[in-house]
């Protein structure tokens, strides 16, 4: 079910839980503003979400009220996972979802970075 991206935060998210190393991941990248893991159900060769230490429901939360410094950390750490698994070139895909018509799932800001294939045309 997708969220509602307006929502306070909830400490007890699926990524909080892996944050906390409450329940395991894959995990490829960790640094003081991102983690980044393995997708549960990849749906492209590399399939890694990448998401911010803070405690940020969406994008649309993120970008209103980190700092400066958390979200250059965040983006920096994004480009910092493709250049360490090898996706600058031939290429991949960010994506974010973001609340209801987004289809965002899981209440914690994740980046999705889609690689390994050649992908099709993105269609909403
Ligand atoms: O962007 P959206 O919220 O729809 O995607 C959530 C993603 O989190 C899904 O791709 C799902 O497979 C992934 N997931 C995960 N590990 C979990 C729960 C969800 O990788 N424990």
């Amino acid at each position: 079910m997708p969220i509602d991206a307006t929502q306070p935060y909830d400490p007890g998210n699926i990524f909080a839980k892996i944050l906390r190393g409450e329940i395991p991941c894959r995990e490829v990248y960790r640094d003081d503003w991102a983690l980044a893991f393995h997708d549960i159900n990849p749906q492209a060769p590399l399939h890694i979400l990448v998401i911010p230490t803070g405690p940020y429901v969406s994008w649309a939360d993120f970008s209103a009220n980190a700092s400066a410094e958390e979200i250059a950390g965040f983006v920096r750490a994004v480009g910092d996972v493709a250049r360490q698994q090898g996706l600058v070139e031939p290429g991949y895909r960010l994506l974010a979802n973001i609340g209801q018509h987004g289809h965002q799932e899981v209440p914690h800001l994740h980046v999705h970075i889609f690689g390994g294939r050649q992908l099709g045309a993105m269609l909403p």
